[in-house]
């Protein structure tokens, strides 16, 4: 068995329709603009509105993660790996609290909502409870790549995958949705979840 680490935040959740519906709702962005996060954390930069965008993330990270839906495809992906050999495991790097204040445990929203979407939760769940982990800290995220010995490692933050920390023999993919980045020796490039296995082969 092969094991294929998968980030979380916004490589499984797509936050970008709830990220938008609490802008517009908020009144911080105008209803019509293309429903990305990135579109809308550049526009409220632009704005000089940080601290909303800070309220924001510690929004849909925590309660409004609830309205968040899993990316087209990524749950058949779960449920094919096992046939093909393959061992899936959720590493997130998750701050415990919000930024912004507050005192809801993100770790424990996220795992409702991996429960709320049928992830995991259940016997014969695609990923069982025991193979979702949760780091405080970019570090701890890489060190837990390593001792759950994963052989690829999806994640939607280049930085992330080409960071110094990110282990050597660790096989590099990005999940690149809107694709943003081009072709590079560094990593692998998935544009969605529905190429399924191929990328692995
Ligand atoms: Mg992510």
């Amino acid at each position: 068995m092969k094991v294929i680490g998968i980030d979380l935040d916004n490589t499984i959740v797509q936050y970008d329709q709830v990220i938008y519906d609490c802008a517009v709702k908020r009144g911080l962005v105008p209803a019509g603009i293309f429903p990305s996060k990135t579109a809308i954390r550049d526009m409220l930069r632009f704005l000089g509105k940080e601290e909303d965008w800070t309220d924001i993330q510690g929004y849909v990270y925590g309660e409004g993660m609830q309205y968040a839906r899993p990316f087209p495809g990524v749950i058949p992906f779960l449920r094919s790996l096992p046939g093909h050999g393959f061992c899936p495991v959720i590493i997130s790097h998750r701050t415990m609290y919000p930024y912004s204040g507050g005192d809801t445990n993100l770790h424990e929203t996220a795992l409702k909502w991996l429960v709320q979407e049928r992830i995991t939760g259940f016997p014969g769940a695609p990923i069982p409870r025991s193979r979702i982990f949760f780091e405080c800290t970019k570090e701890k995220k890489y060190e837990r790549i390593k001792t759950e010995m994963c052989h690829f490692f999806i994640d939607d933050l280049i930085e992330f995958l080409i960071g110094d920390l990110f282990p050597l023999d660790v096989i590099r993919v990005l999940f690149d949705p809107f694709d943003k980045h081009p072709d590079n020796p560094e990593y692998l490039r998935m544009r969605s979840w529905d190429v399924g296995l191929q990328v692995f082969q």
